[in-house]
């Protein structure tokens, strides 16, 4: 299984090497040169089968060889193993034609534990066979950076430092990020904001000196293996509601257009889904293309589902790239020309071909606080800003009788607990495993917003750890 870039500039590589790459060298975003294909039969067979057995049949063609198939499995069963439900990712039904299908029993309690883990473990495993280090530097607005911490805590051959803006995260937030005490994992709350943060990141990844010397890497959300990891739970939630011999549409709350891509690679792969509903906050650029064929910018307002608040949404590039048969040429000079006109067409027939696919539904805020309370009042599911913005979408869409809904439930209510209670009046319990998330140490460092200050400070910590 070789990877090829979606604007077909970069060399070709091994799953290996595409982990660790991440993006590739043109600009463009790794995906396999072909899907792998499982028949009904193949599917039938996945009954009764585990989560993470399921994991491992869907994610073993992807590798390519590249890791056997015993070490594979012995990381998918550790991923998955302090998950807070034996299912992993438990379905309940919701109404007739809908289920509500949980993806926030990892350790922070957002569906990106589920590819997290596992990435994590994958990236330990290919530099510990290949003698390297990685030193994965992020910033976070809040809610992604305890995913990517809580996957790399304690793997020898990961360094992390995720910078938060100070002050401008929940107490929730931060807590499930400094009181990571493994001595891996570095905190760092810049006196600044989210974009203060990012442009800090993007500069040290610009520095080529201090990004070679310290080997500097990410787990974004354009990585190719955080996708084939989310390809899993479509197979397992369709499966365990009757798949090959059921049809399912998949509502989806949607930010980068990483889970939602994640389900059309499940289709290309030979699951039966009809339809991807795409929900979308007030940040709503897909749902306007969807509608209307035009792609256009606009700020970013923020929302109440802040992991939704995107300008562009990176991963889809990847469906470009199949809607340009491919034609990674004809991909990048569609995007060089949506970044100077800020607006873009691909042309009737891709938009048409795209709806058959995906139907956008845009959800306000008071939509969103409304959606909770009645969903918790009809069904008693208290759903947080983000998943509930997929079951609004789902129930919007008219399916033909016998085809299922599942919604993707991408975050557990207690991580948005004023948005949560203002719209329910209920105050959301933290799950058992972060009951005494408020009682634990939190240990991170305090930095102004100055790149010297911020390069001495990794610099210095990374010796002091290869010291130690
Ligand atoms: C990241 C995130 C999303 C958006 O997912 P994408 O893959 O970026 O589309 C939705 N909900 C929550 C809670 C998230 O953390």
């Amino acid at each position: 299984m070789k990877y090829i870039s979606t604007r077909s500039g970069a060399p070709d590589l091994a799953f290996d090497d595409v982990l660790l790459a991440g993006l590739a060298r043109d600009g463009g975003l790794y995906v396999p040169e072909s899907w792998p294909q499982f028949s009904a039969n193949d599917i039938r067979d996945m009954q009764g089968l585990s989560y993470q057995e399921i994991a491992i049949r869907i994610m073993l063609p992807f590798l390519g060889g590249t890791i056997p198939e015993a070490d594979f499995a012995e990381i998918v069963n550790d991923a998955y193993a302090q998950f807070d439900h034996p299912a992993i990712a438990p379905i309940k039904q919701l109404s007739d034609d809908m289920w509500l299908a949980e993806l926030f029993h990892g350790p922070t309690l957002a569906f990106k534990d589920y590819p997290l883990q596992v990435v994590g473990r994958l990236f330990d495993y290919v530099l510990k066979k290949r003698g390297e280090r990685v030193t994965i530097v992020g910033a976070t607005s809040g809610d992604t950076g305890s995913a990517a911490i809580e996957a790399c805590r304690d793997r020898e051959a990961i360094e992390i430092f995720i910078l938060h803006p100070k002050g401008r995260v929940s107490d929730v937030q931060r807590r499930q990020m400094t009181t990571v005490l493994s001595g891996n994992v570095h905190n760092i709350a810049l006196d600044g904001t989210f974009d203060d943060c990012q442009d800090m990141v993007k500069a040290m990844f610009g520095d080529e000196s201090f990004r070679d010397a310290h080997n500097l890497s990410a787990v974004n959300s354009i990585n190719w293996a955080r996708i084939m990891a989310q390809i899993v739970y479509y197979f397992w939630t369709a499966v365990e509601l009757g798949a090959p011999d059921q049809k399912f549409v998949y509502a989806v709350p949607t930010g980068n257009f990483g889970n939602v891509y994640a389900g059309y690679a499940a289709k290309q792969m030979g699951l039966p889904i009809e339809k991807f509903i795409v929900g979308s906050n007030e940040n709503d650029i897909l749902t306007r293309f969807f509608e209307t064929g035009t792609m256009s910018m606009k700020p970013v307002v923020p929302t109440l589902s802040p992991s939704m608040d995107i300008q562009i949404s990176s991963n889809f590039e990847r469906l470009l790239f199949d809607q340009y048969d491919r034609d990674g040429k004809a991909v990048a000079k569609a995007l060089e020309e949506f970044r100077e006109s800020q607006s873009i067409e691909f042309g009737q027939g891709r938009w048409r071909a795209m709806q058959q696919d995906f139907e956008g539904f845009r959800v306000s805020n008071d939509e969103t606080k409304a959606a909770i309370r009645s969903v918790y009042e009809a069904t008693g599911e208290l759903l947080d800003p983000h998943s509930v913005i997929g079951v609004i979408a789902g129930q919007q869409y008219e399916v033909a009788s016998g085809v299922r809904k599942i919604a993707l439930a991408t975050a557990h209510p207690a991580k948005f607990p004023a948005a949560v209670e203002e719209a329910s009046g209920v105050h959301p319990a933290l799950p058992s495993p972060l009951a005494d998330l408020f009682e634990r140490e939190e240990r991170f460092d305090e930095l102004p917003n100055n790149l010297d200050q911020m390069r001495d400070f990794i610099a210095g910590k990374l010796a002091e750890r290869k010291a130690a």
